[in-house]
């Protein structure tokens, strides 16, 4: 059987070595192409620059930055004809992380992001994200491990979310999302010029107790394997979506 090809993406910057951990550990088995920001995004979402230029950077053998985003970056590999893959990957993953990305953290995520622009184009795909505590290169092992075992299982999940604790030698656990507290603040501060200027985000998150979730089986030092889904529709909510229709029914 021939090499699976991987595109290795993250939203730390191309230069991170969390990916490039990840990278090296992946080549051993498989063909790799590093498609990356050009400078760190983190919590950039899955934003796309529709309006700007993009730049597109060689940096040796089938390692590409973009001066855009983390979902730039897979949506410029997937379709730069072959100028960045010599033909459609056979899985995509996006990280290692530096920071975890849990629970409500999949919204916000750039890493989360990456992995799921390749979902959506149909590839199976995987976001990794270690603690700051994780060693990394375990942790990156690890990765690769999961990132090949994928679209091997031909009926896994589209999209998993993968988060890796303090440590290493972790035992691994299916998960679910798990409940972020966050203590978000705006801080309003003042320039040199007198001029008002605020920085927002505030210091980390505390973790409500949801049975069998990635928060738990993270505080527990137990690797989380989240599936996600792509399709964001509450079916228990359609109702509630027929009385806000009828709440303001017009032309009838
Ligand atoms: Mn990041």
């Amino acid at each position: 059987m021939s090499r699976p090809l991987v595109l290795v993406a993250n939203d730390d910057g191309y230069r991170a070595r969390g990916l490039g951990l990840l990278a090296q550990a992946l080549r051993r088995r498989a063909d790799v192409v590093v498609c990356a920001p050009e400078v760190e995004q983190s919590a950039a979402s899955h934003a796309l620059s529709l309006h700007r230029p993009l730049r597109l950077f060689a940096h040796g053998e089938g390692i590409f930055s973009v001066d855009g985003t983390p979902a730039d970056c897979v949506y410029v590999a997937l379709h730069a004809e072959t100028r960045v893959l010599p033909r459609r990957p056979d899985v995509v993953v996006s990280g290692v992380n530096h920071g975890v990305n849990l629970g409500d953290d999949v919204f916000y995520s750039g890493t989360v992001a990456a992995a799921r622009e390749g979902a959506l184009k149909g590839i199976p795909a995987l976001a990794v994200s270690a603690a700051s505590d994780a060693d990394l290169e375990a942790a990156a092992e690890l990765a690769a491990e999961l990132t090949l075992a994928l679209p091997a299982l031909g009926t896994g999940p589209a999209l998993v979310n993968v988060n890796v604790p303090r440590g290493k030698g972790w035992p691994l656990r299916a998960t679910r999302l798990g409940r972020r507290i966050y203590r978000d603040e705006v801080e309003f501060r003042r320039d040199p010029r007198g001029r008002e200027y605020l920085w927002i985000g505030g210091p980390g998150a505390e973790h409500a107790p949801v049975e069998g979730s990635d928060t738990e089986a993270f505080d527990a030092g137990i690797v989380g394997i989240t599936p996600l889904v792509l399709d964001l529709w509450h079916r228990e909510a359609r109702v509630e979506a027929e009385s806000l229709a009828a709440a303001v029914r017009q032309g009838q």
